[in-house]
């Protein structure tokens, strides 16, 4: 794996308990740009120099992956400034506007009737992830993947 490339990649993500926390569909690996920052930092170090066929197994700690625990204090949101049909329950993700204007992703911690409690702060901030990988496909990235920065799915040509 080198930057620049596109790869696709089966994964079973557990904490170090052995607990599951996520995986990737068996019809839908997880396509990313190698060198782009499009996956954690310390898989994106461990798949460095792989290839097509190889198993990985990598552990990051939260420094190389989803930062360290901040204990973001939860702030209470109207449930009316969510869109309608959003399916708002714990642990949803969703996309507000970040203090410079930026998109900020944010987190549902707790639903208490009208009020939603959201953070800022990655659900797995501070957790060791054990990252169980198999790379699936290796290509070389459009001139419009390089260009934006990110992956445009398995075949290059995902619209958005
Ligand atoms: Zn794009």
């Amino acid at each position: 794996m080198a930057d620049g490339k596109v790869v696709s990649i089966d994964y079973v993500l557990r904490d170090e308990s052995g607990k599951e926390l996520d995986r990737s569909s068996e019809s839908a690996p997880l396509v990313y740009l190698h060198g782009a920052r499009g996956i954690v930092p310390g898989l994106e170090e461990a798949l460095a120099g792989k290839s097509v066929g190889d198993r990985v197994e990598a552990r990051v700690p939260p420094d190389k992956g989803y930062g360290p625990k901040r204990n973001v204090k939860p702030q209470e949101v109207l449930r009316s400034r969510f869109p309608a049909e959003a399916n708002v329950v714990k642990g949803a993700q969703f996309v507000a506007e970040g203090p410079n204007g930026r998109p900020m992703p944010i987190w549902v911690t707790k639903v208490q009737g009208r009020t939603i409690y959201v953070t800022s702060e990655h659900p797995l901030a501070g957790v060791t992830l054990v990252f169980d990988v198999t790379i699936r496909d290796v290509r070389d990235a459009t001139e419009e993947e390089k260009a934006h920065g990110h992956a445009h799915g398995p075949g290059g040509h995902h619209d958005h």
